[in-house]
């Protein structure tokens, strides 16, 4: 087995539980190998790290997938996917049947994400390590969780820079392509071969949830909607009106029809770009007394850092203009390259540009079936921030 030596000073964050060993941590390479096998990883001074796979190809190299000296079997895998899928029974309710049963790292299992939605269940490999797992993890979440069906989505771009093939199939049961599953109590239609990541953000769930307690009577935008998670919660929170914003004209189709699917009429489902749209509102004086602010990841990488900053501080800033006395902003953030503490600033200094007074109701993060890793920072990502309007 081929051994890859890690360049002085990395070894603290190895030894300290980070799975990822980049291309530029490494000082060389002993022995031979192909893409896809696993390696032995030691220090700088031989002192011996783990086990993972490696792919040259990638700027993360290698995935430790253990810190023993010891072969990383099909059992042990199945013993992970088992594992992760007992761990969300911690956090499972009555009125929701859909749940991410694997994210990766977080669950030991590098590059692999796994999602249930009602009766299906799909499975995504990211790491060209994992591929040869593949068939076993299916089979555990099968065992596991007893799905009608289950598909594989490799359809994700990144996938062509592990040097994997992109598509999307069935693997196991019945030909099922759309469906339907319950989020606390809601109903939302999802597309198992096609959608926005695997289909859902249920990173989200506790946080659509939270919107409920704040908006009984109340006038609410729910900016960069998607599927209409936060719209529907504030109607079964008893909201007065509702608009919800979106870019993409699959993700207002989607709004319409769950709210149709739960029998919601009357819902303003607006097509816009959010900027516009909370710019131009601010124009009309448009006042709203709930505004949430969902954006994509602004930056995926550290270099474009300032450029999401300046995204967040637009819209934060655009978003309370909006809002009235008493008014709450929910507002969050997905990319781990944003650092919580400069998220926050970032949006309370728009209140300060204002001269607008906050009081900080709570910081969250994702759901309980996103789990975080110890020693892996990058597993918590998801900034829930939410907001009060003192004046
Ligand atoms: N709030 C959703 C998830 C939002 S994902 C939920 O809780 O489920 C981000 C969404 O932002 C996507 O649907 C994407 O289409 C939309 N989007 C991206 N850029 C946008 C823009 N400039 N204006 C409005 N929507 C945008």
């Amino acid at each position: 087995m081929a051994v890859v030596h890690v360049i002085n000073g990395r070894q603290k964050k190895l030894f300290g539980g980070h799975p990822w060993v980049y291309r530029n941590e490494i000082e060389r390479i002993e022995g031979d190998f192909a893409a896809g096998d696993d390696v032995d990883v030691v220090d700088f001074r031989g002192r011996y790290i783990g086990r993972g796979f490696i792919n040259p190809g990638s700027v993360i190299t290698v995935r430790i997938l253990t810190n023993k000296k010891e072969d990383i079997t099909g059992e042990q895998i199945r013993e992970r996917v088992r594992n992760a899928v007992r761990y969300r029974a911690y956090f499972r309710r009555d009125d929701t049947d859909c749940e991410r049963l694997v994210f990766a790292e977080a669950d030991l299992l590098p590059g692999v994400i796994a999602e249930r939605f009602g009766d299906a269940v799909v499975l995504q490999t990211l790491a060209l390590g994992m591929q040869k797992h593949e068939e076993i993890i299916a089979d555990s979440l099968i065992e596991e969780v007893d799905p009608k069906t289950l598909v594989l989505r490799n359809d994700e771009p990144i996938r062509s820079k592990e040097g994997m093939k992109l598509f999307a199939e069935k693997y196991y049961g019945e030909d099922i392509r759309k469906t339907i599953f319950k989020e606390n109590g809601i109903k939302f239609e999802i597309d198992l071969y096609g959608g926005q990541k695997t289909g859902g953000f249920l990173d989200q769930k506790a946080n659509h949830r939270r919107l409920r307690s704040f908006v009984k009577g109340k006038r609410v935008l729910d900016c960069f909607a998607y599927s209409g998670g936060f719209a529907l919660n504030a109607v079964a929170g008893g909201a007065s009106s509702i608009t919800a914003v979106d870019i993409s004209e699959e993700a207002i189709d989607l709004v319409s029809r769950n709210a149709g699917l739960n029998g919601i009429y009357g819902l303003d489902i607006v097509k816009a770009n959010a900027f516009d749209f909370l710019r131009e509102s601010a124009v009309k004086k448009e006042r709203y007394d709930v505004i949430v602010l969902d954006p994509p990841a602004f930056t995926k990488s550290k270099s474009a850092l300032s450029g999401a900053v300046r995204g967040y501080k637009e819209i934060n800033l655009s978003a309370m203009r909006l809002l009235r006395q008493g008014g709450i902003l929910a507002t969050h953030s997905c990319s781990y390259h944003m650092p919580e503490d400069l998220f926050v600033n970032t949006v309370l200094s728009a209140a300060t540009d204002l001269r607008r007074k906050v009081r900080i109701i709570g910081l969250y993060g994702q759901d309980n079936d996103h789990p975080v890793l110890a020693g892996y920072p990058e597993s918590k990502y998801l900034k829930s921030l939410w907001l009060e309007m003192l004046n």
